[in-house]
């Protein structure tokens, strides 16, 4: 039998890791962040010190590079070359490193495979910018999470703050709104909005809203819990 796939699709910063991680809970089903998978990426790249311009080295480093999943007590864990790089890929440098990688066609081309692989082996809630697009064309439940850029702004600026990081408000607004750009406007997989999904707007919803909202989109789409 099929198995049940939502994917989440939207900007940086609209709570998508934090809502799908909540209803995998809730659902029973596996969550997969897709962004940690560019961002363990991002982390080779920046390790042997490829510049994000050099497409030529990002190439042929994509080779050397080994992703793989798994998970424990229910959370991802990010294999990179037998590695678990986890903790060490949330930092701002590899997120704007992922960002400006994320752009090459054989980075996406090795993390797609992968994604597919697990979509089919579980009842996934997938998040990411190209899920409802390229990655899971067939996903019976479609979502475009978005917010307004201020919104997102002050939530990662909140979150910085909470773990004691140093940061500046409008340089996060800064950074959020280049992004996006780079994401809306790349040539492979940009992220946009699948004719198929729904549109949900956080801006002025609780994260409790977030998930039943998501959730009862899934059960119009025939999801049977
Ligand atoms: O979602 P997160 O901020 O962790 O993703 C890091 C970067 O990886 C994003 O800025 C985006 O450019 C890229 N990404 C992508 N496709 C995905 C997930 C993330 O291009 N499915």
């Amino acid at each position: 039998m099929a198995h049940f796939n939502i994917a989440v699709d939207g900007p940086a910063g609209a709570g998508k890791s934090t809502i799908a991680r909540a209803i995998a809970k809730k659902l029973g089903f596996v969550y997969v962040d897709t962004g940690a998978m560019y961002r363990a990426m991002a982390l080779y790249f920046l390790r042997r010190g490829i510049p994000p311009e050099d497409e030529e080295g990002i190439r042929a480093a994509c080779s050397d590079v080994e992703i793989t999943i798994c998970y424990q007590e229910g959370s991802q864990r990010v294999i990179l070359n037998g590695e678990d790089v986890s903790g060490l890929i949330r930092t701002e440098e590899v997120g704007n490193m992922a960002s400006a990688t994320s752009i090459y066609l054989p980075v996406r081309e090795k993390l797609v495979e992968l994604q597919q692989q697990l979509a089919r082996t579980a009842d996934v809630i997938m998040d990411g910018r190209d899920i409802g697009t390229c990655v899971l064309p067939d996903a019976q439940c479609k979502i475009y999470l978005t917010a307004s850029p201020q919104v997102r702004a002050k939530r990662r600026y909140e979150e910085l703050k909470e773990k004691g990081i140093a940061c500046n408000l409008e340089e996060i607004e800064q950074d959020i709104i280049e992004r996006d750009y780079r994401d809306i406007h790349r040539e492979h997989s940009p992220l946009k909005q699948a004719e198929d999904a729904d549109l949900v707007d956080s801006s002025d919803m609780t994260p409790d809203q977030v998930v039943e909202a998501i959730i009862d989109a899934a059960r119009k789409r025939g999801l049977k819990a």
